[in-house]
Formats: structure tokens, sequence, C-alpha cells
């Protein structure tokens, strides 16, 4: 899904962080970079955050702990510390918006990683809420050479606020064989970007667990819904109609939509004792 960005702007964050540096351990360290530092933040968000483009920058290597003590040791009362935390705990989240999956992502992830751009260790812009599968697949990768960027990132692809999955459910419907695609319809740069982002977390394989336990809940629902009355398509129209709200591809809202896709399927539910 797409995110707001965050609410503090990350230029603002890293000349905050650089005044209090001034007064603090490695101050003239920190005082050399600054401007080189303020320039590839810069040089980040006018580049998406996009690994294929976001240059390395080789001479910090030996200071990496330097940058990321900022994010691990971030003291109580510095500038990045209430970010740090209002990013991780506030985020009112109810899924991960890596993969859709419902439940309060509780790791903030670097979208760049912060061993190999420890200056992007605490710059909003490149963290987001994750959950732990998905922290998990991702580790530390970007991208390759055939696809320098893996990841949809979630500030800035923001043709992920549609719906881009697509679920088909095949016979048997008393145990369907469930295929993840991509919808049709997108950029052939975002439905490639879609698969390589499937694919490098793993999604495809946690979702069809997720769809075995939410398919057979389904099906005592629809006998409910039928010995009541009441009308089975209509139910999961309102089903799919919350769970959307919650994001467009949110795991239950690909499900509901794909069953309303599917007649023969509606048509197994009506008639199943
Ligand atoms: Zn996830």
């Amino acid at each position: 899904m797409a995110l707001p960005r965050p609410r503090k702007d990350s230029l603002e964050l890293l000349n905050e962080v650089l005044e209090e540096r001034k007064a603090g351990r490695n101050s003239r360290f920190f005082e050399g970079i600054a401007d080189e530092w303020e320039d590839r933040v810069r040089a980040y968000i006018d580049s998406v955050g996009s690994p294929a483009l976001v240059a390395d920058w080789p001479e910090i290597d030996t200071h990496r702990t330097k940058f990321l003590n900022l994010y691990s040791g971030a003291r109580d009362g510095s500038a990045q510390k209430s970010v740090l935390v209002e990013m991780r705990r506030e985020h009112g989240l109810s899924l991960c918006p890596s993969c859709g999956e419902a439940g309060t992502p509780n790791t903030l992830d670097h979208y760049l990683p912060k061993d190999g751009f420890p200056h992007f260790s605490v710059t909003p812009l490149n963290l987001f809420p994750m959950c732990d599968a998905c922290q998990l697949a991702k580790g530390t990768k970007t991208g390759d050479d055939d696809e320098p960027k893996f990841f949809l990132h979630p500030y800035f692809d923001v043709f992920v606020a549609e719906r881009v999955l697509e679920l088909s459910i095949e016979p048997p419907f008393e145990s369907p064989n469930f295929q993840l695609g991509i919808r049709p319809g997108l950029a052939p740069d975002e439905e490639a970007l879609v698969a390589s982002h499937v694919r490098e977390l793993d999604i495809a394989a946690r979702y069809n667990k997720f769809l075995k336990g939410q398919h057979s809940r389904m099906l005592k629902l629809a006998n409910q819904i039928r010995e009541s009355g009441q009308d089975l398509r209509g139910s999961l129209e309102t089903f799919a109609a919350m769970s959307g709200f919650v994001a467009e591809n949110a795991w239950e809202h690909v499900y509901y939509r794909a069953v309303l896709d599917c007649d023969e399927c509606i048509e197994f539910m009506r008639a199943r004792d």
C-alpha cells in the first residue's frame, strides 16, 4: 500500500541532528561531512529512493558506526529519537504496508538498508513500518544487475494505493487452488516492480497459508448466510467494501474481490450443504 509521507521532513531532521552533533561526540567528523550528507539526503529524495539511482558513499565506510549509532543508540531527548518512536509506534496501521497481511507492523524497515547506506539510517523517508516476515525476507537486498530495484517504495510508488494484486480461484472449490497474480493495466515497469516485490518477499507462499484458513471460514459463513436467508453476493460485497477501506491490497480484500469475480465459486457456496 502507499503510505502518506512521514510527518517529519527528512532534511529538517538532518539539520537538527547535525546541530546536536556539534556539541556531541564526533563533532569534527560530522562537521566535515555535513554538506555532503545533506546533498546525499537531497539526492535520495530527488531519486525517489531508487537503489538504481542513489549512489553509494564509500568514503564513509570506516565511519559506519557513527551513523548507525544515531539510529540504534538514539538517546532520549535527541532530535531523531522522538521521530523514530513516533514512526515505530504511532503509525496506526493494522496491516503491513509491504505485503498487506493483517496485523500491527512492529518493526521499522530501512528501504535502503542501513548496512549499505548508514547515512540514511535516520532519514524518515527511508523508514517505514514493516512486518517481521517481510523484514526477514527483505534482509539487505535492494536489487541486482537485471533488476536494480526489487521493492516497492511506500512513499514514492503511489500507484499501489490502487489494487495491484489479483487472485484467481480454481476448483475444487471446497479446497481451491489459488493463484496470486498481478492485475492487468499497470505500466510495464510498474508490473515488473510488483512482480519482483512479491517474489523477493515470498508473499505468494505466505498468502496461500492465509487463504486456506480464510476460505474455510468463508465456507462456514456462507452456510450461515444461506440459512438466515441473506443474499450471499450482497454479503460478499459488504465484506469486500469493509476490507477495502483498510487497503486495496489488504489480503482479505483481494480474496473477497476474487470470490466476487468467480461466479462458479459463489454458486458452489450457495449450493453447498
Ligand atoms: Zn509484511
